[in-house]
């Protein structure tokens, strides 16, 4: 393999330039060229392809975002746009491409091996840790410390005046974001979309609890099935009128900033397990890290999944918290 491309698709996460950085240098030590694509499979369409080499990735291993650019593909979907993008991979003469990106981008990019014969190998980039395949998602760890040093934060305010905080944090089919953070945080409670939630239980706790400590934190993923957590606040607040309620949605800020040293290694070694798998001519795979090997995962198999939770940290969970 001479030449190969690489580009960042789906939702942006931190951890994703450490991860092209690991490609790039990879490739270019076992002699082959590197192409970037930019604004991921709208840019394979549109030809937006630039020459990577060693030095256009230096200084960027603690950058958050990507350097490529990133795109949800419409045109992808459709078999003209698919048509396209082949013939611009062939032009450049790319034998292999990298993918980093969630498991629309693999879907995407197994739909595209059906018609098109040009290796495609993934890394998974996504911040919500909801993958098969991988024990850990470029930019979950990120993502969870940032959620801590949020919540600290407010945990001061909090604690001054004595205040009930809701905080949303993202997590719309999974609540992993918000059961690490929450374990981190202290909260009093956390409230996700793998497990029932019961507002009458919360209530009550919130009933007993309320002498032991002066504030209180309940972290609650953005899908959870009562609702967000306006939703749930003021279910709260109107059977509980003594406590001051607030709540706080973090938003984007959990997909920014720069990456946690374990990102920065987790991402490095997918990178370069990537560009390894490609050259053992390996195709249609998520490379993964679990417990602490490096694994291979076929596309249609690293789909979005609901994860069981362990029983342990829930039991952990409810003693710790309020
Ligand atoms: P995130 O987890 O952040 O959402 P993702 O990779 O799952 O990332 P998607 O928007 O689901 O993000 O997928 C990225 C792109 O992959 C889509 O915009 C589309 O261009 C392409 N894609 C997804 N599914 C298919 C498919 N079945 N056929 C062709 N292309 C697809």
């Amino acid at each position: 393999m001479k030449k190969i491309a690489v580009f960042t698709s789906g939702g942006d996460s931190p951890g994703m330039n450490a991860c092209i950085r690991a490609v790039v240098r990879t490739a270019i030590y076992h002699n082959m060229e590197v192409m970037g694509i930019v604004h991921g499979y709208d840019g394979m369409i549109n030809d937006e392809f630039i020459p990577l080499d060693a030095k256009s990735v230096a200084n960027i291993i603690h950058r958050g975002g990507t350097i490529l650019k990133t795109a949800r593909s419409k045109e992808f979907l459709t078999l003209e746009g698919r048509k396209k993008a082949f013939a611009n991979l062939k032009k450049h003469g790319v034998e292999g491409v990298i993918v980093i990106g969630g498991d629309g981008s693999f879907k995407g990019a197994l739909e595209f091996s059906k018609e098109c014969d040009i290796p495609f190998v993934g890394c998974p980039g996504t911040i919500d840790n909801d993958l098969i395949g991988t024990d850990f998602t470029i930019g979950y760890d990120t993502a969870i410390n940032t959620v801590v040093e949020a919540v600290d934060k407010i945990r001061d305010t909090a604690e001054s005046h004595d205040r009930l905080f809701f905080v949303e944090v993202m997590g719309r089919d999974a609540g992993l974001i918000a059961l690490r953070a929450g374990i981190g945080v202290g909260a009093e409670a956390i409230l996700i979309p793998e497990t029932k939630t019961d507002v009458e239980e919360l209530i009550k706790k919130l009933e007993s609890g309320r002498k032991n400590k002066s504030s209180k934190i309940i972290l609650v993923a953005e899908g959870d099935d009562a609702g967000g957590a306006f939703k749930i606040a003021e279910q709260v607040k109107q059977r509980l009128p003594y406590y001051d309620t607030r709540v706080t949605v973090l938003g984007h800020i959990q997909r920014g900033g720069s990456p946690t040293a374990m990102e920065r290694v987790n991402a490095s070694r997918m990178g370069f397990a990537a560009v390894e798998a490609l050259m053992k001519n390996e195709r249609n795979i998520m490379i993964g890290i679990v417990d602490k090997q490096i694994t291979y995962t076929p596309f249609e198999h690293a789909v979005k999944h609901i994860q069981e939770l362990n029983p342990d940290l829930m039991r952990m969970v409810n003693i710790l918290s309020l």
